[in-house]
């Protein structure tokens, strides 16, 4: 019955809940760790509970279909106009609108090997045809990407960061990318980890958005602004694409709450400053914690490295969960040795390093 791009594909594995954990293991949710899915581990801003708490009488009501206020709050900060923007449920639903807006049966869309893996799923679904490039150094090839590029390509999809890598390509190097591509392709720079990059070397899509007509952004609040679970992204392109995929979008697909925190958050510069500050110390100690047990990790500006266990790593992400640490296997991104982990606040990075040490002894 099912559509034959959808006939080919296997669902997004998401990480488990440590509730399910709990249970399968037999542990007390309380002394589990889940380091699993690159959430924010500081919680949530008490900005943005106090939003939901004052928006919570709203929710009898549809929410505003346009986003209106957070729209308004983004495009501020942003440099654009609001008419730039497009709200999604989340980011991938952003990606997913644009697949469907612009590519179908007989189209190619590109992406790299070990790439975000909602590219492929949402390529396949509508019937597209996915041309994976290959990567190297585990990130993203750009000249072979650009280079990949025929007269059946409609998107290309760039993640950078990349997940599950933590890779980056820098500003120059995704500058020459943009200019080599048709203006008749669209090009998504998924810059979902964007806010973790500090350093004038790195890339802002938002800055080439007047020269580069086919390109559209698309950033979330699940990562560093600690939301996931409300389920708030946005691209932003110029008026003419966003007027494009809007057509495609559902018309509510940010909720009441969503909204109103998403908004909120946006003003607590000390939760986002913290927030990069935690990230970066951990990075750094998981980095270092791997590399005192003899591990390799992939090199990693995002929110989670990739490291290296030199052997069949859903082993080892068995014998971690048995010691109450969830982190992620990515045999499904190709890497059948790596697990993702994702930084966690200072005692749980420890834990984590900890258990690894055991398991691998
Ligand atoms: N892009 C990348 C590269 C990601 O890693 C993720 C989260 N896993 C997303 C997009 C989507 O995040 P969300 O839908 O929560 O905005």
């Amino acid at each position: 019955l099912a559509a034959r791009g959808v006939q080919g594909l296997s669902p997004y594995q998401p990480g488990k809940p440590i509730e399910e954990v709990a249970r399968e293991i037999g542990l007390d949710p309380a002394n589990i760790i889940k380091l699993a899915s690159n959430e924010n581990p500081l919680g949530p801003s008490e900005q943005a509970l106090a939003a939901i708490r004052e928006a919570f009488p709203e929710v009898t009501r549809y929410p505003d279909g346009n986003g209106f206020h957070l729209k308004q709050k983004l495009a501020e900060r942003l440099g654009v106009g609001s008419d730039c923007l497009t709200l999604g449920n989340g980011s991938n639903d952003v990606l997913e609108i644009v697949a469907r807006a612009f590519a179908e049966p007989g189209t190619e869309v590109v992406y790299s090997e070990h790439a975000f893996a909602i590219y492929p799923i949402v390529t396949q679904a509508i019937g597209a045809t996915g041309v994976q490039v290959p990567a190297v150094d585990w990130g993203h090839d750009l000249y072979a990407m650009a280079d990949a590029v025929t007269e059946r390509t409609r998107v290309v999809f760039v993640a950078n960061p990349n997940n599950p890598t933590g890779t980056v390509v820098e500003k120059e190097g995704v500058y020459r990318f943009l200019k080599r591509i048709p203006e008749n392709v669209i090009v998504v720079l998924d810059e979902a980890y964007c806010e973790y990059l500090q350093g004038p070397e790195y890339a802002d899509g938002v800055q080439w958005l007047s020269e580069f007509p086919n390109l559209i952004v698309s950033r979330t609040f699940s990562k560093a602004w600690g939301l996931s679970g409300l389920r708030v992204g946005y691209g932003i392109s110029s008026p003419e694409i966003a007027d494009v995929i809007n057509r495609v979008r559902q018309p509510f697909n940010t909720g009441v709450l969503a909204q109103a925190a998403a908004t909120a958050v946006l003003d607590d510069h000390a939760y986002l400053e913290r927030a990069i500050e935690v990230n970066r110390a951990g990075l750094e100690q998981l980095r270092d914690g791997f590399g005192r047990l003899g591990l390799d990790v992939v090199p990693s500006v995002a929110n989670f490295v990739a490291v290296d266990t030199g052997r069949d790593a859903n082993e080892v992400h068995n014998a971690l969960m048995r010691e109450g640490v969830i982190v992620r296997p990515i045999g499904a991104y190709g890497m059948p040795r790596h697990l993702r982990v994702s930084v966690g606040l200072e005692s749980e990075n420890r834990r984590c390093l900890d258990a690894m040490e055991k398991v691998l002894s």
